[in-house]
């Protein structure tokens, strides 16, 4: 089968590109097991603006390239933008942040800060959310420009888009092969048969799996740029809770909570807790993690009562492109030997960024049309499932 990029992983990085390419007349196509598995799936669905990165007081470069975000995400999901988001349901259209307490130098810094104040509004008292007009509440509430989306319809709205461009394929049995200065694709679908995938270029986007797709091609690793891990405990609580996407402040950089809310198949509230109780849990027993964090929120928020909720953590890794000092790259890496790329996006809202930067620099193409039947019948990879249905819930 001849294409003119391929794109292995189907995370919102590739289907994003998938997107671009195919409204740009592209013959392109994506192969993976499923759509979204990994970190795709796992992620909050929060569309950064660059604000948590402004915590520290400092607004870097990168912070104010992050702000075109959520204008971007916003536009594709009125239907304006490069890519049809219409069908995606928005969970917040913007978030809390809310400060308890004291607060570091640095995040008073970040408050006081002229770009920060264009970016967030503090709520009079009167709008407050009732989940925070109690009388023990006495800190500060800012409303945050940055929306929030339901990721699973995000995937599933890009499935049924893209579904004559989306290939399912056995990951463990398929990949790269070197043909001279060049690479192609060996697939071997669900059902065994195999496929040689002859490819102008190749995008890796498989995520954490992009490690092993390298290591594979017996390449001299160290002409590859080396992927970073960074893992997480994510907290979820499941029980009757009122719908919250939050991040709480406190004296450090990094929030001591950020909540997100979402239902699961059966219409159960769940939380989604990220920010430091995800970070400082990583390597401990789940009991250790849940106790933790059963205790900050006592403190962020301790008129609400959470005896009856249901608890669950989700380990999950971060992949990145590697920095030098392992922290989190401030944007989307890449980088491109003979006709293969491989690109890690650092974030779910940073897709569009990504894209742009590869359909600048793909020394493409060819543009066969994008309406290439394909040549054999092949399997729609389906849509993970949400990591609150995988979860293991208990009560204490
Ligand atoms: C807990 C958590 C919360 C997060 N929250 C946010 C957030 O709120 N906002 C935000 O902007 N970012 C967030 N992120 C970051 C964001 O999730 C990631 O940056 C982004 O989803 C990465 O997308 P991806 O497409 O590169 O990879 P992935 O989502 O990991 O997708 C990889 C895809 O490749 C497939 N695959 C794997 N191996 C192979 C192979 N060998 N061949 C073919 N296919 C393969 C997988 O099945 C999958 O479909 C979060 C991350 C985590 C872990």
């Amino acid at each position: 089968m001849n294409v003119d990029v391929l794109i292995v992983g189907g995370g919102i990085a590739g289907l994003w590109l998938l997107a671009e390419l195919r409204a740009q007349g592209v013959n392109a196509l994506l192969v993976s097991d499923e759509l979204g598995k990994g970190q795709t799936i796992a992620s909050q669905g929060i569309i950064h603006g660059g604000t948590k990165y402004a915590l520290t007081g400092k607004l870097t470069g990168a912070a104010l390239a992050i702000g075109d975000m959520p204008g971007i995400w916003r536009a594709a999901l009125n239907g304006t933008g490069l890519v049809d988001l219409r069908q995606v349901r928005v969970l917040a259209e913007s978030q809390l942040l809310w400060t308890s307490g004291g607060l570091g130098s640095r995040m008073t810094g970040f408050f006081a800060s002229k770009a920060m104040k264009s970016r967030m509004d503090a709520v009079p008292h009167e709008q407050y959310p009732s989940l925070f007009l109690h009388s023990q509440f006495h800190g500060g509430l800012y409303r945050l420009d940055e929306p929030v989306l339901d990721v699973p319809s995000l995937l599933a709205c890009l499935q049924a888009q893209l579904a004559g461009a989306l290939m399912q394929v056995d990951v463990q049995r398929s990949g790269l092969q070197q043909a001279g200065d060049r690479y192609r694709y060996n697939a071997v679908l669900g059902d065994g048969r195999e496929l040689e995938i002859i490819a102008g270029q190749i995008v890796l986007t498989a995520g954490a799996g992009n490690e092993a797709l390298l290591a594979a091609t017996g390449l001299d690793q160290r002409e590859w740029p080396a992927m970073q891990r960074r893992p997480l405990q994510m907290v979820m609580l499941r029980g009757n809770l009122p719908m919250l996407y939050a991040h709480a402040l406190g004296m450090s950089d990094k929030p001591r909570a950020t909540i997100t809310s979402h239902r699961d198949a059966q219409g159960r509230v769940v939380w989604y807790i990220g920010g430091q109780p995800a970070e400082q849990g990583v390597g401990k027993p789940a009991t250790e993690v849940i106790a933790a964090t059963r205790h900050e929120l006592a403190d962020l928020l301790p008129w609400i009562d959470f005896s009856q909720v249901e608890w669950a953590t989700w380990n999950v890794d971060r992949a990145e492109g590697c920095q030098p000092d392992g922290s989190r790259p401030d944007q989307p890496v890449l980088f491109r030997k003979a006709n293969v790329t491989v690109a890690w996006p650092t974030k779910l809202a940073f897709a569009p960024m990504l894209a742009k930067a590869l359909l600048e620099t793909l020394p493409v193409m060819e543009k066969s049309g994008q309406n290439a039947p394909m040549p054999v019948r092949t399997l729609l990879p389906p849509v993970t499932t949400p990591v609150w249905e995988l979860a293991v819930f208990t009560k204490n």
